[in-house]
């Protein structure tokens, strides 16, 4: 089975994580902050929270801004749960913002559509909006913070599909994660992204005041007030409810080793999408299925094909399966879930609708060989044959 992704250990990953295992220190030694450093230099950003997933990572990122159950937390549609669900757990209220048709990335208009038509409450944090940076191209951050910064609204990347993206426009360069137009940026360590760490997340931010509390809320919303110079050592206060969403020093060594190889292995993920262009966007490929736009600052989380035609997406899925090729969907729009039904308001997604229709995501990630690639490309030919 080739499946759409899969996580790459090395030799050198395995020592990382056995030395980490022969030392004093399974966790709360030095690996964590040894990551964070590293992270904050490849992202160039001044403060890095390592935590226990993707998941905690926003919710420590949202609770850190003051979320609460006053504020309204704008989401696309298309993204996976946890970037909704961790403003649920703050009690906030979720909009839903349609995508656009082609990107499956949050639909500026939609999101002017929603500015216009909500009331924010006077709270701490009244509105945040979550652009994700889907499949690994770039949401359009510039274009959100310019909308919202006037308006004292807060904007958290979620990327979790896009560490190394970035966008060139108007002589500008943008980089996911960089935290340039956004209060802070989140990461997933999850085995299919593009650093694994086992389970694991990190909060990256320019603002201090965020990063002094979601450091203290990962770890129960306990203060050690010696480290800034209390006289007494042992001493240590809680100040607010938080969690227990530490990093482990072992996934700390083993993310610290995978963001070492992450440029190389972005130029892998790049080389593997310009095979798959090169042979979908020529007959007969192109009559049946369109590819993702080619820009060089795609991180090419996934690859994702969309079908023209409604119907030939699910035939496609298990066609492959039935070939050996797992593919997946992402994502299945979140208003379609029983739990949030009851929560949104039945407004259309014309653009979500349209992307979800035709969307399937193939294999990708930096281990595919060439053989099985070659195989992917015949197989979904094969399968093209068959609706001709
Ligand atoms: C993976 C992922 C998350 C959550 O990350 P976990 O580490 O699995 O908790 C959040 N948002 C998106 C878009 C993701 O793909």
């Amino acid at each position: 089975m080739i499946p759409y992704s899969r996580q790459s250990i090395t030799d050198e990953d395995i020592l990382a994580v056995s030395q980490t295992l022969k030392s004093d220190f399974l966790t709360q030694g030095p690996a964590v902050p040894a990551f964070e450093d590293a992270l904050k230099n490849q992202f160039s950003v001044q403060h890095a929270i390592a935590c226990s997933s993707g998941t905690a990572a926003l919710h420590l990122a949202y609770a850190s801004l003051g979320v609460d159950l006053n504020t309204i937390g704008i989401v696309p549609t298309i993204t996976f749960a946890a970037t909704a669900n961790a403003f649920r757990y703050l009690g906030a209220t979720v909009k839903f913002c349609d995508v656009d048709p082609q990107t499956g990335l949050l639909c500026l208009e939609s999101l002017d559509a929603i500015l216009k038509k909500i009331s924010p409450k006077s709270c701490p944090c009244p509105v945040v909006i979550s652009p994700v940076s889907l499949a690994g191209a770039l949401a359009p951050l510039a274009e959100v913070s310019q909308r919202v910064n006037p308006l004292g609204f807060k904007v958290i990347e979620d990327a979790s599909h896009s560490p190394g993206a970035f966008k060139t426009s108007n002589n500008r360069v943008d980089k996911s994660a960089s935290c340039e137009h956004t209060d802070a940026a989140c990461l997933s360590f999850h085995p299919v992204k593009h650093i694994c760490s086992g389970e694991g997340g990190a909060i990256l931010t320019n603002d201090n005041s965020i990063a002094k509390k979601a450091e203290k809320l990962r770890s129960h919303g306990i203060e050690r007030p010696y480290d800034e110079g209390h006289e007494t050592p042992w001493f240590y206060k809680q100040t607010a409810l938080g969690w227990n969403y530490r990093m482990t020093d072992f996934q700390a060594s083993l993310g610290k080793s995978q963001l070492g190889r992450l440029d190389e292995q972005l130029a892998t993920r790049r080389e593997i999408a310009q095979k798959y262009d090169q042979a979908f966007t020529s007959a007969p490929f192109n009559h049946y299925l369109d590819c993702p736009t080619p820009t060089s600052g795609h991180s090419w989380h996934l690859y994702v094909l969309r079908f023209k035609q409604k119907g030939w997406r699910d035939k496609a899925h298990k066609f492959l399966k039935e070939k050996g090729i797992l593919t997946q969907i992402h994502y299945i729009p979140l208003y379609k879930h029983p739990y949030y039904q009851p929560l949104v308001e039945k407004v259309a997604f014309p653009g979500s609708e349209e992307y979800f229709d035709s969307c399937l995501s193939i294999p990708m990630f930096p281990g595919l060989t060439s053989e099985e690639q070659n195989t992917v490309i015949e197989e979904i030919g094969h399968f093209i044959a068959l609706l001709g």
